[in-house]
């Protein structure tokens, strides 16, 4: 391990937006140091994308077994081994963690493990050593946050950091929080076996997307007995026997095992030296320009720490754009409506571009499909329901073409590996006549986005409105 010493760069944060940044920087022949107190990989990889997705995967697995003699297969569901399932889920972290580290090896990133601190607006202290750099890049990320008067106590009042690591199934759990992470877990968890009912301040779950795709995911949530109270605040939580009562601001009591608190992350900034020397912030997330410069023009700050859109793919792009600025490229800032989001619950929900209701307060004209996985060979053979919409700007003239498509927001089974492709046609600034033009293989679930974007250019194949 080095010692203090000068690098091109310092990276302070060893998670997706600090190890991207790291990697791309390599390839410029710079010399980096990343500086992580705990392990390469941060959240996504240890305690939030991979780990939660392994689980949701078991979910997935429980449910076939579950239902597998709609396809005529005998088996028998027993019931979840959680040791058993944090034990696979710990495999796939650790191989990924392990591959992480021979990445960084590889390229000749000097890894420093230690509690690290900026000391001036080109230097990080750890472990009581100096690094200096010629720039600097924050990423020290996020973690979960509360609501006031609410404490977690990290036993019945919980965090998605201990609710990947429970070793049980709950019997009951009440989460606090309708966003993507409360939403997963409520999937997880009622996968196995738990009653679950969420609590949201919004009037949808998934408050973000659009309207209609959470309508879909809340019949499907509905019928598979998950609970939910929209546009209901919590007011408080108290201790019982069993668990938890958990009261709404409507007045409602809801008794539970357990409290998932999933109402956002914050911020780690607090006392690393940021605002002593003159990074510019705002609730404790760092200010940045489009291109990740913060107002001290040596340091620059990426992923969950500014405030961004929550992703790793987000941290990793910025990241991404920072090395390639700082190797001398002409980077472009991210457009960050054109970055693709997917709540891996069971069903998915997945979406790029804007919603109908975010059209409306832009004041565009638009145009939009609904194409229902119902006329979809391959949904039908899975037993999947949900749907396709694509908006796109209105024609300019009565009968012209629909310009530019500004959003595509799918729902159902495995819908999250389709968006790669919506998000090549709202960058790219494809027309719906574009697409229409391109062949779907058959049978695939991908055939819902030719279908939908054939009908929107007026040449509609399997769909009738
Ligand atoms: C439950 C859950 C599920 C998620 N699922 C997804 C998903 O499916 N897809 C997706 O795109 N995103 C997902 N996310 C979000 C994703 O994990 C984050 O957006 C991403 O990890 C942010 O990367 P980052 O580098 O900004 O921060 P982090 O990953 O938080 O990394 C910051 C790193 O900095 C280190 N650090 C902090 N302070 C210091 C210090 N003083 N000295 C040294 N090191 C320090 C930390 O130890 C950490 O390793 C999920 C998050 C959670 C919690």
């Amino acid at each position: 391990m080095a010692e203090g010493g000068h690098y091109d760069i310092v990276i302070l944060g060893g998670g997706s937006g600090g190890y991207a940044c790291a990697l791309r920087a390599a390839e410029f022949g710079k010399r980096v140091a990343l500086i992580e107190k705990d392990k390469v990989g941060g959240t996504c990889l240890h305690r939030g994308c991979i780990p939660t997705k392994a689980l949701l995967h078991a979910a997935e697995v429980a449910d076939s077994s579950r239902e597998s003699e709609k396809f005529g297969v005998r088996t028998s569901f027993e019931g979840i081994e959680m040791p058993s399932v944090l034990s696979y889920q710990q495999g796939v972290v650790e191989r990924l963690w392990k591959g992480l580290q021979g990445t960084l090896a590889g390229r000749k990133v000097d890894v420093i493990y230690g509690d690290g601190r900026l000391a001036s607006p080109t230097s990080v202290t750890v472990n009581g050593e100096t690094y200096t750099g010629d720039h600097v890049v924050l990423a020290t990320g996020s973690v979960p946050r509360s609501l006031p008067g609410l404490t977690l106590d990290g036993n019945r009042v919980i965090t998605s950091d201990e609710a990947l690591r429970l070793d049980r199934v709950p019997s009951s759990v009440v989460v606090l929080g309708g966003g993507v992470i409360g939403v997963e877990f409520a999937s997880v968890w009622r996968s196995f076996g738990a009653e679950v009912t969420i609590v949201e301040m919004a009037p949808q779950l998934l408050p973000l997307e659009d309207e209609g795709s959470a309508k879909v995911l809340q019949r499907v949530f509905r019928r598979r007995g998950i609970g939910f109270e929209l546009g209901t605040p919590f007011q408080s939580v108290s201790y019982t026997d069993s668990g938890v009562q958990v009261t709404l601001g409507n007045g409602k009591q809801l008794d539970a095992e357990l409290l998932l608190v999933a109402v956002g992350r914050g911020p780690v900034s607090e006392g690393l030296g940021y605002e002593e020397n003159g990074v510019a912030m705002t609730r404790g997330f760092v200010d940045v320009d489009p291109l990740c410069r913060t107002s001290v023009p040596t340091i620059s700050a990426v992923g969950d720490l500014i405030n961004t859109p929550q992703l790793a793919h987000v941290g990793f792009a910025e990241g991404i754009l920072v090395a390639e600025r700082l190797g001398g490229l002409d980077v472009k800032p991210i457009d960050y409506d054109g970055v693709p989001r997917i709540t891996y619950s069971d069903p998915e929900v997945a979406s790029v571009g804007i919603t109908a209701a975010q059209a409306a307060d832009r004041g565009i004209n638009v145009v939009e499909v609904n194409y229902p996985l119902g006329g979809n060979g391959k949904s039908v053979i899975l037993q999947t329901q949900g749907q396709a919409k694509v908006i796109a700007e209105a024609p300019a003239a009565p009968g012209g073409q629909p310009g530019r498509v500004l959003g595509i927001h799918l729902v159902g089974s495995r819908v999250g590996e389709l968006i790669a492709e919506g998000q090549l046609i709202y960058n790219w600034d494809a027309e719906p006549d574009d697409v229409a033009a391109l062949i779907h293989p058959h049978p695939t679930q991908s055939e819902i986005i030719g279908e939908a974007h054939l009908a929107l250019a007026g040449k509609p194949l399997h769909f009738h409105a």
